[in-house]
């Protein structure tokens, strides 16, 4: 079992879905991109939705929950939403969890595949999944996402947001806050406004799940960018604090989307810092 101080870590699998391969490489020519990524007939490349779970000091923690099941048969083939592959229920059910003993639930950002799975449908009504979590959201990107702009208006989804609001549930973070004793979160806005990433560290490994800001291996190299971001060239400079930190201290990042690879050390290369040690959480240490 993988675990980080008094914390043992586990994937979660939530599904997998696909986005334009353009669209997820920004200015990055096809033929380039496709190499490291291969599309699919639509151009769509596929993409996890890798949520970590960690448990420690009498709490039951989960980063991101995926896309969730509301969506109709429209929505899952304009994404090839694919459950067959994993689910989320299924498994953290594998991993001997349900839904009421998660204790947190941190959403690094409110884009609907990394919240979906935070409600529910119960008939014509929709329920918080997690009743018994906290769920902690950075304040400024929970208001930023009250009023969307055109070009996110699709991520923010209402049957998402809506019963967040209303749950008492929600915890709103300002900036870099301690989540629990060896994990906080940080927050980055290149992607979008008040997006978190959670670091959770003994002294000796930390461990960045990286969210959108370093969404796949190939999102390394720093023009390797999504065109969905707000701020490309916010984006390149937080990108180039973390991966220079990530460097310079060892850190190890959890990849978020990445279709096979959940964790990646970084090295400095001559052409920039590069992916190095790609593996299964399981082999972090
Ligand atoms: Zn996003």
């Amino acid at each position: 079992m993988t675990s980080i101080g008094p914390y043992t870590l586990r994937t979660i699998e939530a599904g997998r879905f696909g986005l334009d391969g353009g669209a997820m490489f920004g200015i990055v020519p096809k033929p380039l991109w496709e190499r490291r990524i291969p599309a699919d007939s639509k151009n769509r490349i596929p993409l996890n939705m890798r949520c970590l779970l960690i448990e420690g000091e009498g709490r039951l923690m989960l980063v991101d929950n995926g896309l969730g099941d509301k969506y109709d048969q429209k929505f899952g083939s304009i994404f090839g939403v694919d459950t067959e592959y994993a689910e989320l229920h299924r498994s953290l059910h594998a991993a001997g969890v349900s839904a009421e003993d998660i204790t947190d639930v941190i959403i690094t950002h409110l884009h609907f595949d990394h919240c979906g799975g935070t409600t529910s449908r119960d008939g014509d009504a929709l329920r918080m999944v997690f009743k018994n979590a906290t769920h902690h959201v950075q304040k400024s990107h929970w208001e930023w996402a009250q009023v969307p702009n055109i070009r996110e208006r699709n991520s923010f989804l209402k049957e998402n947001l809506e019963p967040m609001g209303a749950s008492g549930q929600l915890r709103l973070l300002s900036g870099t806050a301690e989540i629990a004793p060896g994990i906080e979160v940080f927050a980055v806005s290149g992607h979008t406004e008040g997006m978190q990433l959670v670091k959770l560290s003994d002294g000796e490994h930390t461990l960045v799940y990286a969210a959108d800001l370093i969404p796949t291996h190939a999102h390394v190299p720093m023009a390797w960018n999504m065109a969905y971001d707000i701020h490309p060239l916010k984006t390149i400079q937080e990108k180039e604090v973390v991966l220079e930190q990530a460097v310079r201290e060892g850190w190890s990042l959890f990849l978020e989307h990445d279709p096979e690879v959940e964790v990646i050390s970084l090295k400095r290369s001559d052409r920039g810092i590069a992916v190095e040690n790609p593996r299964p959480l399981k082999e972090l240490k």
